[in-house]
């Protein structure tokens, strides 16, 4: 069992963490917010008041934290007091320059590194069912499949540094802009008079089917689990559905990648924020698409 310190204790962190001592490992904890800790407190997990406390002894660093610059800040911090060859598990959704820099600094410093983004969300990380998206030297992520495991059940080896951002962020860009088409289908079968549940029943059996329609469909009734039914609460925010959509845009602009529709989506989603729907799940989307379209006669 390995001696585990675990940096940012949100509300993906909390139960990732509780499914690492619940596997047996040893573990402490910190995040800088008060409610943070105090959920951790009632969820028993052991806490430090520092990082480099949560991480003296550590033979293994998780972060989980919300952002690049964040991250950053935390790794320059452990990376102070980690002994060398600490491995450092970033599972953090941030930009794959950053990912980049981090394992830079860990190497320097004789940690090795990955970058573990997840999906699979809030639901997935109490389950213990998310799947990590990982990029890293073979070697790093053999030690690290064990401990991923506790908390996930597919876990990918994506490539060298930086790989695991880059398959999150562009399987993002594909949800964010299916569920806009989805939902722009559904509206526009509304318009026609055409039934939701016939076009689900043709749709997700035809050359339609997505996971946007058959797993969060973004109308109440064909999924009954989808978010629609339960007044769009996430599930999976619209303000970080924008996060990474606004970071897929970063990594194509400078990589000189084309995606115009990915560019396109993060607009949609940004008004919708916006407007104040951050807080909705990201299939809440199809409510900003039913509002009227101006050019109509
Ligand atoms: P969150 O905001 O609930 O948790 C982040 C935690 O980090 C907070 O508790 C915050 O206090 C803490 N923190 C910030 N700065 C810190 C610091 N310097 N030291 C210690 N703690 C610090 O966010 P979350 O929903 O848990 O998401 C975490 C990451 O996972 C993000 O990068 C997000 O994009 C990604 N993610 C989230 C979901 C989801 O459904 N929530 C799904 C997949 C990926």
């Amino acid at each position: 069992m390995a001696k585990i310190g675990f940096i940012g204790l949100g509300n993906m962190g909390l139960p990732m963490a509780a499914n690492l001592l619940k596997a047996g490992h040893a573990l402490t904890g910190h995040d800088v917010s008060a409610q943070a800790r105090a959920n951790a407190q009632g969820a028993t997990i052991p806490l430090a008041d520092t990082p480099d406390q949560a991480v003296r002894d550590a033979e293994i660093i998780i972060t989980m934290l919300p952002n690049g610059a964040l991250v950053l800040d935390v790794f320059q911090t452990i990376l102070a007091t980690a002994t060398p060859g600490t491995l450092l598990i970033d599972c953090s959704t941030i930009d794959v320059a950053s990912a980049r820099l981090a394992h830079q600094r860990a190497d320097a410093a004789g940690c090795p590194a990955l970058d573990a983004p997840v999906s699979g969300g809030v639901g997935g990380a109490i389950a213990g069912s998310l799947t990590f998206m990982v990029g890293g030297t073979e070697r790093a992520f053999a030690s690290a499949e064990p401990i991923l495991g506790a908390m996930g059940k597919k876990i990918v080896h994506c490539g060298p540094a930086g790989s695991g951002q880059a398959a999150k962020i562009c399987n993002n860009l594909i949800l964010g802009i299916s569920m806009i088409g989805v939902s722009e289908a559904f509206v526009l079968a509304e318009k026609l008079g055409l039934d939701a549940s016939a076009l689900f029943d043709v749709a997700s059996t035809s050359s339609g089917q997505c996971w946007a329609l058959t797993s969060y469909c973004p109308v109440p009734g064909p999924v009954p689990s989808s978010p629609a039914n339960h007044g769009y609460k996430p599930g999976f925010a619209a303000a970080l559905m924008l996060k990474d959509l606004a970071l897929s845009q970063d990594a194509a602009t400078s990589a000189g990648a084309q995606t115009a529709l990915g560019a396109h989506a993060a607009e949609i989603y940004r008004r919708f924020v916006e407007n104040g729907g951050g807080s909705d799940d990201f299939s809440a989307i199809i409510n900003a698409i039913r509002r009227p379209n101006p050019a109509a006669q």
